[in-house]
């Protein structure tokens, strides 16, 4: 199977770094004209040179938009009009305390990481279904199934992300728009790299042995005992985004490593 996306376009929210960066350079190089997203325009600048530097002739430009606001959102699907691929990747998390979580923090995290998605894809779908191709896949996380303790809020929203997916798909029945979601384990992304530094400088340790020994202490049952890097979570995406993958809609595919226990 060669994937083609040439002819393609597509947008990738919070693709300054991480997951989002990783996912723009695979469908760059794939073929597809990419959308890099980002808060600011000098990171989203950075991000387009990063994408050119990693894929020689990368079709891509970018966007400064904050997704989190119903201005950024309108701002950015003004910006792109006509995308034929959708990556709803922005997301933020922040371990803390459930009796610590005030409704601030619960609004915020819902406006990033699930308003977001519904905004742009309220914006967008309507294309994909007039022209009859589209594809929209939401990065969700294992941690939709396995809410974790120390984020209930974000565990909630990356549920919420399935169920909006999920809905979506039912809305494409007949044509040949399809709406996933991907879900990863831990991903060794700019954002956990952060946290695992402060991690480590906290214990007085590396970042390297945090690295190693988060996966084995806080998801004991992962099948690959290691962090996913961003290429592995990348390629799952560029898949799903790609022509090949016309027969899989409303579905919830995942990258985590075998943490999740059940079948299905
Ligand atoms: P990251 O922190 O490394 O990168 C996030 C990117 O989103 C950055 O480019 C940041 O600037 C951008 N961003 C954040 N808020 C934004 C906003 N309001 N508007 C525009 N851009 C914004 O994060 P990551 O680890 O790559 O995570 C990406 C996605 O993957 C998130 O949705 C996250 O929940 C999900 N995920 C990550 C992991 C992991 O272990 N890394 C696991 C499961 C799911």
């Amino acid at each position: 199977m060669k994937i083609d996306l040439t002819g393609k376009t597509a947008l990738v929210t919070g693709s300054t770094a991480g997951i989002g960066l990783a996912i723009a350079k695979g469908l760059a190089g794939s073929g597809a004209s990419v959308i890099v997203n980002g808060r600011k325009q000098a990171t989203v600048d950075k991000a387009i040179a990063e994408v050119k530097a990693a894929v020689s002739g990368a079709d891509v430009r970018g966007v400064a938009a904050d997704v989190s606001t119903a201005a950024g959102c309108d701002a950015l699907a003004a910006a792109v009009a006509d995308v034929d691929i959708l990556i709803n990747n922005a997301g933020i998390f922040e371990p803390k305390d459930f009796f610590d979580i005030p409704d601030a923090d619960w609004t915020r995290m819902f406006e990033t990481n699930v308003l977001s998605g519904v905004r742009l894809s309220r914006a967008l779908m309507p294309g994909m279904l007039k022209r009859n191709w589209g594809r929209i896949v939401f990065i969700s996380s294992e941690s939709a199934i396995n809410i974790p303790k120390e984020m209930i809020h974000y565990g909630f929203t990356k549920t919420a992300q399935l169920a909006v997916s999920r809905g979506l798909a039912e809305l494409t029945s007949g044509t040949a728009v399809t709406v996933n979601s991907v879900l990863p384990g831990p991903t060794l992304s700019d954002g956990v790299s952060d946290f695992l530094g402060a991690m480590a400088t906290q214990a007085g340790g590396s970042a390297e042995a945090m690295a190693d020994s988060f996966v084995k202490e806080h998801r004991g049952s992962s099948l690959i005992q290691r962090f996913a890097s961003v290429e592995e979570v990348a390629n799952m995406v560029v898949y799903v985004a790609s022509k090949e993958a016309s027969a899989t809609n409303g579905a919830a595919l995942r990258v985590e490593g075998g943490i999740l226990r059940g079948i299905a």
